[in-house]
């Protein structure tokens, strides 16, 4: 279906992963996740806003431990293209996560400063474990040596929108993952 930016710009967006393929996936990973922490207290689940949150509604019910569920936003600024990113905290996490086990769920890993830096960020709060779940992972363009231990699925270097992802805060409420290509030039947006 075609779509109109607020400048006039046409772009489309096609499906790349189904609905049906990430509840199979999400499903999945909550098993593993449950696997790895199993015999904890009580599992501190973060979702980094406003990305993950459909994500990690999703998979807070595949996860079969007890778990509560906090969010902190995160926002990078500075020159992507020298790879000096700062990132910033804008909203904090309203619990206490010294010495407790902590899942982070982030919607994807691009260059890898965002989850580079909140994960030191958080990791300064003394949990007695932390781990990162992202549902997408883009490789080609790390710029910092990070992974996280959970990945739902690794996406070639493409612009995508849909299931929490937005572009221009659009799109967030697909229920798939989808590209988006324009088709007033070549390029990709990114
Ligand atoms: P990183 O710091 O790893 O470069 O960037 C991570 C953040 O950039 C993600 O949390 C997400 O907000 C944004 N991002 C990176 N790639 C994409 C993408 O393909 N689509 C959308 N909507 N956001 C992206
Ligand atoms: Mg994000
Ligand atoms: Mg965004």
């Amino acid at each position: 279906m075609l779509q109109h930016t607020t400048d006039g710009r046409v772009y489309e967006i096609s499906q790349m992963i189904s609905a049906k393929r990430i509840a199979a996936r999400v499903e999945a990973l909550g098993a593993e996740i449950s696997d790895s922490f199993e015999g904890t207290d009580r599992l501190v689940v973060i979702g980094l806003l406003r990305g993950s949150f459909v994500f990690i509604a999703d998979l807070i019910r595949e996860i079969s431990l007890p778990c509560e569920v906090d969010f902190l936003e995160a926002s990078s600024y500075g020159n992507t293209t020298t790879s000096s990113r700062e990132v910033r905290i804008l909203k904090d996490l309203r619990g206490n996560i010294g010495g407790r086990d902590v899942l982070v769920v982030e919607d994807i890993v691009d260059t890898g400063h965002t989850i580079s830096q909140v994960m030191e960020f958080l990791r300064s709060r003394g949990p007695r474990r932390i781990e990162c779940c992202a549902m997408l992972d883009k490789p080609s363009r790390r710029e910092v040596d990070v992974h996280a231990k959970w990945t739902g699925f690794e996406i070639p270097d493409r612009f995508v929108v849909g299931y929490g992802l937005d572009f221009a805060q659009n799109h967030r409420n697909l229920p798939y993952i989808g590209t988006v290509r324009f088709l007033d030039s070549s390029e990709e947006e990114r």
